[in-house]
């Protein structure tokens, strides 16, 4: 998936090939942490760089948020996190060497602020390293702003099948950028109500369809387990 000016190798997002090997823990630099939004979930994301002749990659730990460092730096505090099993460590993106540490920092978490996507928002700033304060706030404040903007446009086109959700009692709403959302009849966790395709959709319950589908779900929301989906990462708690 390499495209002109951004030479992927590996994103953890896109249809790529295997993620890099694991390097060795005491070749990660720490590039900064932050929290991220997932909808009412949050966590802190600490990002590290690792370098080779090969590529720049970006490494992530996820902490919950509440994780606590114990008054060691984050960047300890993640890797050792690591270390005891209590944490996993993450290939995001790896790209073809990119020259200065900076450039190559400034690169790997613009991709990755403005890559969070599917619900996810950067947040506070937690800790520097490479990046400090003003570099990530830069990066932040320019994803927020395209949040912003598609935040709007979203709000602007709403399915018409939002009609059948509201007579459902399932609350439908523009999220973010995610698009517009319902309760899902199916469980603690949202719909997605898609615009072109006057459509919903529910991961998590594996149904879909127009409203006749939505208000026949809604009438029988029972899931046989071995339907639902697995694998999935947990579902956003409705009511936001
Ligand atoms: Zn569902």
């Amino acid at each position: 998936m390499s495209q002109a000016g951004e030479p992927y190798l590996y994103h953890h997002n896109l249809d790529k090939g295997p993620a890099p090997a694991r390097p060795d823990l005491s070749e990660l630099e720490f590039l900064c942490a932050f929290e991220v939004n997932f909808i009412v979930h949050s966590y802190v994301h600490a990002l590290y760089l690792h370098r080779s002749a090969e590529a720049d990659a970006a490494w992530a730990v996820d902490l919950e948020w509440e994780f606590d460092p114990g008054g060691r730096p984050y960047a300890e505090a993640a890797l050792e996190a690591v270390r005891a099993g209590q944490a996993q460590l993450k290939c995001l993106v790896a790209v073809r060497p990119l020259g200065a540490r900076r450039s190559a920092m400034r690169f790997l978490l613009e991709r990755e602020l403005g890559g969070c996507g599917f619900a996810a928002m950067p947040d506070k700033f937690v800790a520097a390293g490479i990046a400090g304060r003003r570099d990530y706030m830069r990066l932040y404040r320019k994803r927020k702003g395209q949040w912003e903007r598609k935040k709007a446009l979203v709000a602007n086109r709403r399915p018409a099948i939002a009609d059948a959700a509201e007579e459902l009692g399932l609350q439908p709403r523009a999220c973010g950028d995610l698009g517009w959302v319902a309760n899902c009849p199916g469980g603690r966790h949202l719909v997605f109500l898609e615009y072109e395709s006057n459509s919903f959709k529910c991961p998590w319950c594996r149904r879909h369809g127009g409203a006749e589908e939505l208000r026949a779900f809604a009438a029988h929301p029972e899931v046989a387990d071995g339907e639902r989906a697995e694998g999935v990462p947990p579902a956003p708690a409705a009511g936001q």
